[in-house]
């Protein structure tokens, strides 16, 4: 017997592509598959629902050229590649404790970097603990770059002027390699890696030429092979996998479109997975493949009904009762009634530390599907936002009441995020009238992004209105030539020299006395609520103050801040006021002092004098 022989058959590692929009993660697939299909002599592509498989010969006919580089003898029967890119798709590629994926593909511009997506796929690859590489995309618009479509990079590279070399080195070191090591990965050029299992394979590609897709399919091969084999040992029994998506198609009814990682499923066999209302048992009515040659853009695939489908593979399944199946579910098939309930009850487990009653106050949940629920709660965790219920579904009246209640605790919290899911009509009244706010988006980033920057907003605006309730300090002059009205009230131009002078403010002269307090500010015609250092406005003021008695022109005039206000703005509001006002403020309370005030000295020792 060969040792070959012995050894335990693997099946195909499951690749997903992620990244930023616009990097290039489509075209990248395309390239893939259409580079595959050119190689058809050597097995072409096989086609799944939602997936692509490249065969190991393919693989092996185009690392060809790199064979010195990378002695290429595969154990692996291919590579497939989930056909969607992206975050949404990947996270309903759920597993307890990881993901269905077993490597991923990180797509990064090279023109533009690590950007806001590629940090949050980072971020998901982390906490689903997925191995990747990084395809540094686009690499035939670096400056000088000659183009040598669908040869190996390594093959490339050599034939590029020093100039172009020199471009390439400065993008994947300068910008690719120093992000990934923020992040605390360490990475490199593929071509300088002796130890794949401590650095992350950088690969240079470029989806629109093909440069660099042989040496990407060889070292994901080479990489998954290698290290992942324990993972990818193909086991005989009952399939499990995962559930992308759910879909109503005429005639069928509804159907789910599944990853299927380990063992085989077949016609007639009883499934388990996850619905809106609970765990789901079911009968295999038919397992559906597209048909093999038939083009997946055509309008109109053919699907062929099929036996038994066997791991790693992308697979329709139509059964009775998957109106409620929920993607992002696992999958299992059970072969004793017993085993099916038992599956159940581990799945609405599963569910229910998804779909919870959480903390007293927070932000309440919806989303599409289990998948994007999971990354969404994994997100808000990693903000630090606290969440009341967390749900997959519509967002209901319900959901607005109860965000309500939460607003009323803290506005911040009394919040809907509701991720690719419908608000019905009374929820929306009801928003309306109760002013909740509701956030929808169909990219999680973006989501989460509205809302941080509305609950800033939101912090802003409560500190400035707390602000508003204190004194702050302000320095201003009487102009010379200035004074239209000299009492009852006052009325001249001044120039504000430091801080902030408002409508309401007390004032001091620089020699201590009190005099009067703001009673309007105006730029001609127009009323100020605020002024800052440099305006020359016109301002009344109001009490018993005449100019040429208590002020005169050219005088120094202070705002006059109540001690318990500047303890106030230096310990809870130092980071909202400017410099220039804290300057202002120790010369009010060096005055202050001066004039026998004692309790300034307090204000002093803050300010460090
Ligand atoms: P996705 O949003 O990440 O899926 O990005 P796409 O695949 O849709 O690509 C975004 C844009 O970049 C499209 O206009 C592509 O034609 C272009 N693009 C993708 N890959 C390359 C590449 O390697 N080189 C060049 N020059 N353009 C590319």
């Amino acid at each position: 017997m060969s040792t070959q022989s012995q050894q335990p058959k693997l099946r195909q590692p499951i690749v997903v592509v992620l990244g930023h929009v616009d990097h290039g993660k489509t075209s990248l697939l395309d390239k893939i598959r259409s580079t595959a299909v050119a190689a058809k002599e050597a097995g072409g592509i096989t086609q799944h629902i939602g997936a692509s498989i490249v065969p190991a010969d393919v693989i092996e006919k185009l690392a060809e050229p790199l064979r010195k580089l990378i002695p290429i003898k595969l154990s692996i029967p291919g590579l497939l590649f989930i056909d969607t890119p992206g975050h949404e798709l990947f996270s309903n590629l759920r597993k307890r404790g990881g993901s269905v994926a077993d490597f991923a593909i990180l797509v990064v511009d090279v023109t533009k970097g690590f950007q806001n997506q590629t940090y949050e796929s980072l971020d998901l690859l982390r906490s689903r603990k997925v191995p990747f590489l990084v395809a540094a995309n686009k690499i035939d618009r670096i400056p000088g770059w000659t183009s040598y479509p669908d040869e190996p990079f390594i093959i490339s590279y050599e034939r590029q002027s020093e100039e172009a070399k020199r471009n390439l080195e400065e993008v994947i070191y300068g910008k690719i390699v120093l992000s990934l090591s923020e992040q605390g990965f360490s990475a490199d050029l593929f071509t300088r890696i002796k130890d794949f299992t401590k650095t992350v394979a950088v690969v240079p590609v470029s989806a629109k030429t093909g440069e660099g897709i042989p040496d990407l399919l060889a070292v994901l091969a080479g990489l998954t092979q290698q290290y992942l084999k324990k993972r990818l040992q193909y086991a005989e029994g009952p399939a499990k996998g995962s559930i992308l998506e759910v879909k109503e198609i005429p005639g069928l009814g509804t159907v789910v479109d599944a990853i299927i990682y380990d063992g085989v499923i077949k016609e007639g066999d009883t499934i388990v997975l996850n619905g809106k209302n609970g765990p789901i048992i079911t009968t295999v009515r038919s397992l559906l493949m597209p048909a093999p040659l038939s083009d997946m853009r055509a309008k109109g695939v053919k699907f062929v009904s099929v036996p038994e489908v066997q791991a790693a593979a992308g697979v329709r399944i139509a059964a009775s009762g998957l109106d409620d199946a929920l993607a992002g579910s696992s999958l299992y098939v059970a072969t004793s009634p017993d085993e099916a309930k038992e599956i159940a009850e581990k799945l609405r487990g599963e569910v229910k530390e998804l779909i919870f009653k959480g903390d007293n106050v927070g932000v309440i949940v919806k989303a599409d599907t289990l998948g994007t629920l999971e990354a969404l709660l994994e997100a808000l965790r990693r903000l630090n936002v606290p969440v009341k219920s967390a749900d997959v579904g519509n967002v209901s009246k319900n959901d607005v009441l109860e965000a309500s209640l939460t607003a009323k605790a803290d506005k911040s919290l009394g919040v809907i995020l509701a991720f690719n899911v419908k608000v019905l009509p009374e929820a929306e009244q009801e928003a309306a009238r109760s002013g909740v706010k509701i956030f929808s988006d169909n990219i999680i980033y973006h989501l989460l992004d509205q809302y941080t920057e509305w609950r800033e907003r939101l912090k802003e605006e409560e500190i400035n209105a707390q602000l508003n309730q204190l004194v702050r300090p302000g320095k201003f002059m009487i102009l010379p030539g200035f004074v239209f009205r000299r009492s009852d009230p006052v009325i001249v131009g001044i120039e504000v020299l430091g801080g902030v002078v408002r409508p309401g403010y007390p004032l001091i002269s620089s020699k201590g006395r009190e005099v009067g307090r703001v009673l309007a500010i105006k730029d001609n015609d127009k009323s100020l609520d605020v002024v800052r250092t440099g305006a020359r406005v016109a301002i009344s003021i109001e009490g018993k103050v005449m100019v040429g008695r208590q002020i005169d022109e050219g005088d120094i005039v202070y705002t006059d801040v109540p001690v318990d206000h500047a303890i106030k703005l230096l310990t809870d509001f130092r980071k909202f006021i400017s410099d220039d006002e804290v300057i202002v403020l120790k010369e009010i309370a060096e005055l202050k002092k001066k004039l026998g005030q004692k309790e300034y000295v307090v204000v002093l020792n803050r300010l460090g004098s």
